[in-house]
């Protein structure tokens, strides 16, 4: 109950601050931290430099680097409930590369991230259900590059290569959607997994550098949810549930893993259609024009486009300005049912505590308070 209020008191925007931990390189080389996180309060960040304090950000969450993958998870899996409830779902990971947004989103075998969990908790959501609810949920994977939709799914699809190209539509009153999206239909978490492997593989095919193209892309999941399958006539009058989850991060521009949830209610036979957009954003970092020609140049300048068209969306709808403009990227066109109305969107600032690193820091959490 508290947990809606606050969403609807923030205009259903929240932002978490995650801050990784210096690596062994940065340890032995002597590091100072940027970040004071003994003086810091709940939900707060204190900004350093020379050892004296200089700023403080406010966030609904703070993430210091001793935070756990299930610390950080247990504040975002009212999210999975909402998805389950009807409501679009939009969790992304925004920030420098090398500040942790793939561990957050994706995680590691040991370590697993928001990605897993949250479907993880979806179907533990509908296994509690199930005498009350039917729910159908299937996955998409798909990439974001050089304003490219790259569907993840198809086999031997190659970055910024689509044997048809993907648009997105409006298929209904308010509902935009992909046509020609493949969408995996899961029933347990194995599945899932099969399918992000899929999608995982495909994206570093035909990258020189798996890694460097993680950086380079957005990456999303998508993953649809639909209760109605065994009664097809009640499918049929079903309301959908848009429900998008991103599942993996990497060197793309963007990696978008989108669940979609169709659910019906048993006792009255209401049904919900929703969305779970989990996306793995490009590092925002700036790339000085002089360092980047040819397709590294019409790569930067791509994400900069889509994660300032994404900070100018966000923004607007905190401000609720009449006009939000969803169409200046595709990342935004694509998350456009999914970003404001009764949507809820989490948003999780990765930063480095390296005060070498504090003019990216300090722009990373410009954006984000921006978007507050
Ligand atoms: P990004 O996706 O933003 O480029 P990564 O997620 O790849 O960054 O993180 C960079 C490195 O830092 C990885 O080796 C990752 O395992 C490590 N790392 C990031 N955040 C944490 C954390 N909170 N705890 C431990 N290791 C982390
Ligand atoms: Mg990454």
């Amino acid at each position: 109950e508290l947990y809606n209020k606050v969403l609807e008191l923030k205009g259903n925007i929240r932002v978490f601050c995650r801050c990784r931990p210096l690596n062994m390189e940065e340890v032995a080389g002597g590091a100072l931290m940027a970040v004071d996180f003994e003086s810091s309060k709940d939900g707060e960040l204190i900004i350093k430099a020379n050892g004296a304090p200089k700023k403080v950000f406010k966030f609904d969450a703070v993430f210091s680097p001793q935070a756990e993958q299930a610390d950080v998870f247990e504040d975002t899996a009212a999210f999975a409930t909402s998805v389950l409830d009807g409501y679009n779902v939009c969790i992304f990971a925004y920030g420098q590369t090398g500040t942790g947004k793939t561990f957050t989103m994706e995680g590691t075998e040991e370590a697993r991230g928001v990605n897993y969990r949250t479907l993880e908790e979806l179907f533990r959501i509908i296994s509690d259900r199930q005498r009350l609810f039917r729910y159908e949920i299937s996955v998409s994977v798909l990439e974001v590059y050089n304003e490219q939709i790259r569907d993840l799914l198809v086999q031997g699809s190659q970055p910024g290569v689509t044997a048809k190209r993907l648009e997105v539509r409006q298929v209904a009153e308010g509902i935009h959607h992909v046509p020609g999206l493949v969408e995996a239909h899961v029933n347990n978490m194995n599945e899932v997994w099969d399918v992000l492997k899929t999608g995982s593989n495909a994206r570093a095919v035909g990258a020189t550098n798996a890694n460097e193209h993680s950086s380079r892309s957005h990456w999303f999941v998508l993953l649809l949810s639909n209760t109605l399958k065994s009664s097809p006539g009640v499918f049929a009058r079903a309301v959908d549930h848009g429900l998008v989850l991103t599942l993996a991060s990497g060197p793309s521009q963007c990696s978008i893993h989108c669940v979609m949830v169709k659910g019906e209610n048993l006792l009255n036979g209401e049904c919900i259609r929703s969305k779970l957009w989990l996306v793995d954003l490009a590092g925002s970092e700036r790339v000085a024009k002089t360092e980047v020609q040819g397709e590294r140049l019409k790569e930067t300048q791509n994400i900069n486009r889509s994660l300032s068209a994404l900070g100018d969306v966000i923004s607007s709808l905190a401000m609720k300005n009449p006009h939000i403009p969803f169409r200046n990227s595709k990342l935004t066109h694509l998350l456009q049912d999914s970003l404001g109305g009764d949507s809820k969107t989490l948003m999780f600032v990765q930063i480095s505590p390296n005060e070498s690193d504090l003019s990216e820091t300090l722009c990373s959490l410009n954006f984000a308070s921006r978007v507050r």
